[in-house]
């Protein structure tokens, strides 16, 4: 299958071949949820905030799965929830400081449909969720935007507070130093509620020896995710660690959303492209269990994933 993260059947991967059932089960997973139970807009929507160079939503594969923010009327130049931002209706351009987060980089809206790419609609890619609501915060392109960050934290804090289902968020980025802020600020996303899915870099590094931030922060709720291929083996560029990196998920010739102008659909590589297949099976469990705790979404991810011995002392599973 072209989408082998999902259903490895053993005829996809670098090589053009690919080791039958090196996936994440998404067929099984399906079998008893494919995202959010539908009810009304608003109510009890599992949403999965992403953090990164935005996602674009004008392509058609990712528009229904847009969140739009129940207290905001859009484009009408009023900050009608009072939250100090005007019309953020589907979350908030934090690099720029405008209502638009239209991702214009790509990187983003690839990330978004791995998490939730609108399902059997006969349209590109499938996401791990098909129903779900992909908030978008916007941080900036290439290199995030230390103050974005910050803010789209706080943003995530703020509507998780208000009652905005909010199960995790996806964080493919990282190399900045240590920062006790933003330490501080991603564990007040936690201590909200919102489990912190986070890529493990692609340095091919030891982050037991070479900290990499944010997977690499001492707390709990952070699911820290290496990268993995079609052919079973750990991706070449993916940084790993015993104790610093939780997981391996597919992250390897990895087919999702573009904006419209690259194109609607490619393969990209990278810990960016592991990470959101973990959120996205948090969103799933995150409708199976409402309320759920991010602890408690991360150790039953850990507990599902299968342990193979060629990633014994690369990751904690
Ligand atoms: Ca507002
Ligand atoms: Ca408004």
């Amino acid at each position: 299958a072209i989408q082998w993260g999902h259903n490895n059947d053993g005829f996809f991967g670098p090589s053009g071949v690919g080791i039958a059932d090196a996936d994440i089960d998404a067929i099984e997973a399906w079998e008893i949820t494919t995202g959010q139970t539908v009810s009304p807009e608003g109510v009890n929507e599992v949403v999965i905030a992403i953090i990164d160079s935005g996602v674009d939503f004008n392509n058609p594969d990712l528009t229904a799965n847009a969140w739009h923010n129940p207290r905001e009327i859009p484009d009408n130049q009023i900050d009608d929830d009072g939250n100090g931002l005007v019309d953020d209706y589907f979350g908030y351009d934090f690099a720029d400081l405008d209502s638009d987060p239209t991702d214009t980089q790509g990187h983003g809206t690839h990330v978004a449909g791995t998490v939730g790419a609108v399902g059997n609609n006969q349209l590109f890619v499938t996401g791990v969720n098909w129903n779900t609501k992909i908030m978008a915060l916007r941080a900036g392109d290439a290199g995030l935007s230390s103050a974005a960050l910050l803010g789209s934290y706080n943003y995530i804090v703020e509507q998780k507070l208000l009652g905005v289902n909010i199960v995790a968020s996806n964080n493919s980025y990282g190399g900045s130093p240590a920062s006790g802020i933003d330490r501080f600020a991603i564990s007040a996303t936690i201590d909200a509620g919102i489990l912190f899915v986070a890529a493990s870099g692609n340095d091919a590094a030891n982050n037991d020896v070479t900290q990499f931030f944010p997977s690499g922060y001492d707390l709990d709720g952070i699911l820290a995710v290496g990268a993995s291929d079609s052919a079973e083996q750990v991706a070449i560029f993916s940084s790993n660690g015993a104790a610093s990196v939780d997981i391996h998920a597919p992250g390897v010739d990895i087919l999702s959303t573009r904006p419209p102008q690259l194109g609607f659909v490619d393969f990209l590589d990278g810990t960016s492209m592991a990470s959101p297949h973990a959120a996205g099976v948090a969103g799933l469990l995150g409708d199976l269990a409402p309320g759920a705790s991010p602890i408690d979404i991360k150790a039953w991810i850990m507990a599902g994933t299968d342990v193979k011995p060629v990633f014994a002392g690369l990751s904690v599973t």
